[in-house]
């Protein structure tokens, strides 16, 4: 288990395009256990290898409905929209409104390397989004609206953290 430094909001390598993986090798494999350690020890529901310094395809979320990790994430299709509050371990004390899709299907390799398909919905569906969006280079202030300090460490706003 390793415990990884995320990186802040500033930090260069949060707005490069993330590199896709060829091969779920061992030390991808290794940067999945430290995305997962580092995800939980936050705390945080999910976190992009770019996040903590590591420019490749590869997150891991768990929204209580289950850890998922996977590499080469691809967004194959969504619907709906729903606006909420999102925050984001990189952008600590702040959060916003996010427009998101509401259903979404993403491919991608399981820790295995073998092809995985999900289909999401709800705060599921927004993490994903989230968190492709890391690989991109993209942050949820870029898409927020009503960006605000967050509320006090005592409530539940560590959860929305992605
Ligand atoms: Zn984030």
């Amino acid at each position: 288990m390793a415990l990884v430094d995320i990186c802040r909001l500033g930090d260069p390598i949060l707005r490069q395009k993330a590199e896709s993986v060829p091969k779920v090798s061992q030390k991808i494999k290794d940067l999945l256990t430290d995305l997962t350690d580092t995800m939980y020890a936050a705390p945080g529901v999910g976190l992009a290898a770019p996040q903590i310094g590591v420019s490749k395809r590869v997150i891991v979320i768990d929204v209580g409905e289950g850890l998922l990790q996977l590499v080469n994430p691809v967004l194959l299709s969504q619907s709906g929209n729903e606006i909420a509050t999102e925050g984001c371990l990189s952008i600590p004390g702040i959060v916003g409104d996010v427009n998101r899709a509401t259903e979404v299907v993403v491919r991608g390799l399981n820790n295995k390397g073998r092809r995985i398909e999900i289909r999401a919905s709800g705060f599921l569906a927004r993490a994903l989004q989230h968190e492709i969006d890391h690989l991109e280079g993209i942050l949820f202030i870029d898409k927020a609206t009503n960006i605000r300090e967050a509320p006090g460490e005592e409530d539940d706003s560590k959860k929305e953290e992605i």
